[in-house]
This record gives structure tokens, sequence and C-alpha cells, in this order.
């Protein structure tokens, strides 16, 4: 048997920290305020600047802006949201906390993202909002999802969790709907330990949501704290403790100053898998159309039927082999709490989810771990 020194584990992802962020940290501890305040102001700012959005509103996870959304766009118990399947369940459950309806719809076959040609099936009298996911980073082809919106009067949001930093047509996503929603788990281009952010061109639904994720609250915790004169405080909408706290938003800035590093190799990283994966028959490799730059949030690769080998057991070898490998995206609608709900067939969904797999992508990762993966794939998958 190897040491684990012989094949050192080359991880699925791995957020990338060091002093920058130690630093922000630090300063955050030692200025006294720890909860959300000027740093968050800041990091919100710069994200709004980074995507093109006139406002971003930090709060404390990609799953709590989703929430906050549905509540600002006034989506009520009982009306339906035509979101993909094949998606994290978080896309389907901020639905449910508002009593509502997902109503799933399928994904090209290419892209993985949601197709808009089968929208009008999936289409009620109760449809109110559609969300649109840029699964895995790559952007969805938005403008046929706008026009399909703005004909049946549908409110939108954008599932951009992973997105941060990709375009389409030429512009970042986060400002191509009145709504996008960004997450800093870990898994995502940068990390705030946990965080998530709207940005919105929107004055009116931006306020709305600062007083959405403060418990309803009409003045801030830091305006309070600083000002010198009484300040009566109400409560005018039932709100939530979404609040993203200066420590986080003190990562959140020192990771901001990595993008441009981070878009530029985890580009050269995919671009070294396609080039060394790219002619084996039985691997289809990620498409991105002209629309579309893509961030790379994860590097999908679909299995043909012909491989000698399954999806399941190539996944296995891999991670035998001290690789990081997983499955692909799932389908939300497979799972317990969703199962009675589909109403439009989903083959392309399903497909993908049971074909696909995800390679080891991120920042740090070296040349010659990258050629440790491919010869790892190429051997299985012969
Ligand atoms: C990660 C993710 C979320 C949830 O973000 P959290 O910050 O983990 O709450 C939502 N939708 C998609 C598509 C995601 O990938």
């Amino acid at each position: 048997m190897k040491s684990a020194d012989d094949n050192p584990r080359t991880p699925l992802c791995t957020p990338w920290l060091g002093e920058p962020e130690i630093k922000a940290v630090n300063k955050v501890l030692q200025s006294g305020w720890v909860a959300q305040g000027p740093v968050t102001a800041s990091f919100e700012k710069a994200l709004a600047g980074f995507v093109g959005a006139r406002h971003a509103v930090a709060v404390s996870s990609g799953t709590a802006a989703l929430h906050l959304c549905l509540l600002a766009l006034g989506i009520e118990p009982g009306d339906e949201v035509l979101v993909p399947s094949h998606s994290f369940v978080a896309v389907a459950n901020v639905i449910s906390y508002v009593g509502a309806v997902p109503v799933f719809v399928d994904i090209q076959p290419d892209t993985y993202n949601m197709d808009p040609t089968p929208l009008d099936q999936a289409l009620t009298s109760k449809t109110r909002a559609v969300c649109p996911v840029h699964q895995v980073g790559l952007p969805v082809d938005l403008d046929p999802i706008l026009a399909f919106a703005q004909a049946h009067r549908l409110k939108v949001y954008e599932d951009a969790a992973c997105a941060l930093g990709s375009e389409y047509k030429g512009r970042r996503i986060g400002s191509h709907s009145p709504l996008a929603c960004f997450s800093f788990h870990p898994r995502k281009l940068i990390t705030t330990g946990e965080g998530g952010m709207v940005t919105t061109d929107s004055d009116e639904l931006a306020e709305n949501l600062r007083v959405l994720r403060h418990q309803g609250m009409t003045v801030t915790a830091h305006e309070r704290h600083r000002a010198d004169d009484f300040k009566q405080v109400h409560f005018p909408v039932v709100g939530y403790n979404y609040r993203m706290t200066d420590i986080q938003s003190a990562i959140g800035l020192a990771q901001l100053e990595r993008m441009d590093e981070i878009l530029k190799r985890r580009n050269a990283i995919a671009a070294r898998y396609e080039e060394l994966l790219g002619p084996s028959p039985h691997l289809k490799l990620p498409v991105v159309p002209d629309y579309a730059f893509h961030n790379y949030q994860s590097y999908v690769v679909r299995l043909d039927p012909s491989a000698p080998i399954g999806r399941d057991q190539l996944v296995q070898r891999l991670m035998d082999k001290g690789i990081g490998a997983g499955a692909g995206v799932g389908c939300v609608h497979r799972e317990a709490p969703y199962r009675n709900l589909v109403r439009v067939p989903l083959p392309h969904s399903e497909a993908a989810t049971d074909h696909t797999f995800m390679l080891p992508l991120y920042p740090q990762m070296t040349d010659d771990q990258v050629q440790r993966v491919v010869e790892a794939v190429l051997t299985i998958a012969k």
C-alpha cells in the first residue's frame, strides 16, 4: 500500500485563504465591532462594483439571499415558481419557506442549465416567478427566459450562488435581472465561511431586503450605536436575522481582491483538462456557449454510455486514488419533500444527474495535481 505521502490527496475544492484574510479579521476583532457594521457596508460596495450593480445586500448565506428575494418580490403561499430540478436543494427549499410551490422545469442536455423552450408547459394561472440558476457557474441563456417572464408577467430572481465573476453577453452576472443571489460558502468562488449577497439595481428592492434581513427594523444597530440623539425603532414587517458579520465581511473583502487571479487560474486548469481529456471518446467535457464566460466553479464531465465503467464506479476508483471526485449535480425532484411535485417530464435533468461527475478544480491546484487527475481518469475510463 502506498503511504499518504506518495499519493497526496487532491480534494474536489478547497478555499484559498491566507495572510490577507487573517490580517483583515484581526483588524475587525481589534476594532471592537464584530456584528454587522462598516466593514459589511464596504464589502457590499465592493461586490456591487465588481458585478456592476447599484446595490448589494449582504446576508448570512446564499439560501438566506434566495429566501429574502422571494419575500421582497411578494411571493405568497400557493404561488408557483419555475425552477430547475437539476440543482442544489436550496433552490426549492426557499420556495417552500414562503409556502409557495416549486414547479420543476427541465435543462438543456449540453449546458445543464434551464431550458427556456419548454417553460410554457409548466405555466399555470398560479405561476408568479421564475428562478434561472447559473449552475456550477455557467451562465444560463437569460434573454429568452427574461422575455418569457415579461410575456407572462412573472417575477425573476437569479440563483447566481456559484456564478461570481461569470459573464453573460460580456457583462458580469449580477444585474441582468431585478435580483441576483450569490453564496460565499467555501465551495463557491470566494468564501466568508458562510455568507451570501443579493445584488440589484432597484433602490426599492434593496431597501426592502435590508429591512427584511434585520428583523424588519427601520434603523440598523450600527446607526443606533453611533447616533448622539435618541432614535425610535420600529418593526413594520416580520423580518429575519440574516445579517452578515463584519468578521465575515472582512474575509470577503480580502477574498474579492483575489478574484482576477481566481478566475484566471480556474480557466487555465479547465483549458488543461480540455486539452488532455478532450480526445477521450468516453468523456463529454463542459460546453461553454458563445454568450458565456465561465468561472468554472465546478468542472462537470459526462461519462458516455460507451465507457467501460459506470459513473459511480469511476468516482469510487478516483476516490481510491486520493482524488476528490464527486457525482454531478443532483435532481431535487428525487428528494423526499419534492417527489410528488413533478408536473412535466425531466429527462435531461435525470440523465445529467446519472451520468456526470465532477473533477477537482481550485486555484491552488498545481499543474502536477491536474496531470495526476487526468492520468487517473484516462486509466480508469480507458
Ligand atoms: C450553494 C448553493 C446555494 C446555497 O448557498 P448557501 O450559501 O450554501 O446557502 C443555492 N443555490 C445553488 C445553486 C448553490 O450552488
